[in-house]
């Protein structure tokens, strides 16, 4: 597949025809195991001296063609696809930081994520540590001897400011760290790896399913990563792994090209920690990808024409939009990394509070109540009496949600439906 226009690639990268059946549609591999040729295949398959279908909690043809198709989305050079979008955070982590290392991570991140790091990868002996995004040196002066990797989302909610990528993968750089973006929230409205990420990560159950049926997740190597110039930054790929006779997988990959990050998170820690994305959700999340290109373009252009409603609207104090910003960097980000598209996801402030907050949530006739983002179709949550709910009012603050703070991950209905419910709401929400 030759072409770069993503509409083209989300229909035909990684995938022709089947070789058997000549079936167009993935079929779905529904199988545990493969059938070796012989005694001596099976061995080199295990050696890696090979590489070809073992088991499919490592690899899977249906998870094979999803993998492929993400990677040419991003511009990557491979992927691996897994069980969840937090399985994915977890294992792109994992992969680098060992018990007494340390990445560094930008504050603004989704909930999960900031669990997963503040508690389950700190009792692993991984510390995080936090720094605010609107200033990409914090990453400098948090880095130590021991700092793996630094990690951040192209565009976090709630505050929908959009992340430096370009300034702190530079600076990883210069000390041989790579930038870990998760970009679940813009999926080819920023390709990180054209601003210098080294990996970037999704969970694919948001715009890339599209459909809200299935969960799962990907994490995409660029392939545009030194490993073994910085040998002593990166011991996890450049120290011999006793679980395959020694092999350092900087040196071991090389032969099959630029994937030592993603070959040695799908043959140790997908092995190991076993979360394997099911074949029928590849088979889901393909479907999904298909209409990617123009979900994102009706996601932006809806979300936009809300943004715009919303500040007309007197009950409303603040809008909370990547073309809403009022301070001029976060301006300029927006207006760098999001020329073509600013995404499906926008916030706003009541004047009544959280009690209008509610009130707007329990109007809604047409819009969903649910705690997911990237769906066709439009969804609503109120995060200071749900998501955000086990915080304090200033730790909720700090993150960027305030009692009267709704959050839409506005669809791809029809506009003028969308404003008629959000109208509707916003009214008898006044009126309560
Ligand atoms: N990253 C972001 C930005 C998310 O919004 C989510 C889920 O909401 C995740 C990661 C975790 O993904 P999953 O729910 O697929 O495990």
């Amino acid at each position: 597949m030759n072409s770069k226009h993503p509409e083209t690639l989300a229909l035909h990268a990684g995938w022709r025809r089947d070789s058997a059946t000549t079936a167009v549609a993935v079929p779905i591999y529904q199988t545990t195991s493969y059938q070796f040729d012989s005694a001596e295949h099976a061995a080199g398959l295990f050696a890696l001296q090979q590489l070809g279908n073992i088991y499919t909690r490592i690899m899977n043809p249906t998870c094979d063609v999803l993998e492929k198709r993400v990677a040419a989305l991003e511009g990557g050079v491979a992927a691996l696809a897994v069980g969840s979008g937090q399985a994915a955070s977890a294992y792109a982590v994992q992969n680098l930081a060992r018990a007494g290392d340390n990445i560094v991570s930008s504050t603004d991140l989704y909930g999960g994520t900031w669990n997963l790091f503040a508690n389950t990868l700190r009792d692993q002996g991984i510390e995080a540590r936090f720094v605010d995004p609107t200033d990409p040196e914090a990453f400098r002066r948090a880095t130590d001897d021991r700092t793996r990797a630094y990690y951040a989302e192209t565009l976090p909610n709630p505050k929908l400011a959009v992340f430096p990528i370009a300034e702190v993968a530079a600076i990883g750089r210069s000390f041989g760290i790579p930038l870990i973006m998760d970009n679940t929230a813009a999926p080819l409205l920023v390709r990180p790896f054209d601003h210098g990420a080294a990996i970037v990560m999704y969970s694919a159950t948001k715009y890339l399913g599209g459909h809200g049926t299935s969960i799962g997740g990907v994490v995409v190597d660029g392939g545009n990563f030194d490993w073994s110039s910085h040998p002593h930054r990166q011991p996890a790929l450049n120290t011999p792994d006793p679980s395959y006779h020694g092999a350092v997988w900087a040196e071991a990959a090389k032969p099959l090209g630029p994937i030592a990050y993603i070959l040695k998170m799908r043959v140790t820690l997908l092995r190991d920690l076993g979360a394997p994305l099911a074949p029928m959700n590849a088979f889901l999340i393909l479907q999904g990808i298909e209409t990617l290109a123009l979900r994102m373009r009706e996601h932006s252009r809806n979300t936009l024409l809300v943004a715009n409603w919303l500040a007309s609207r007197p009950e409303v104090t603040r809008v909370i939009h990547p073309a809403h910003h009022r301070d001029a960097v976060a301006a300029e980000r927006t207006a760098r990394y999001l020329p073509h598209g600013q995404g499906g996801l926008v916030g706003f402030e009541l004047a009544g509070g959280a009690a209008a907050g509610r009130a707007f949530i329990d109007a809604l006739e047409m819009v969903y109540h649910v705690a997911n983002i990237g769906d066709a179709r439009t969804l609503a949550i109120h995060p200071a009496s749900t998501t955000h709910s086990q915080l304090s009012i200033d730790e909720q603050l700090s993150t960027g949600v305030s009692p009267g703070y709704v959050r839409l991950s506005v669809g791809i209905e029809h506009i003028d439906d969308i404003l008629a419910d959000l109208g509707q709401a916003l009214d008898r929400a006044h009126a309560a």
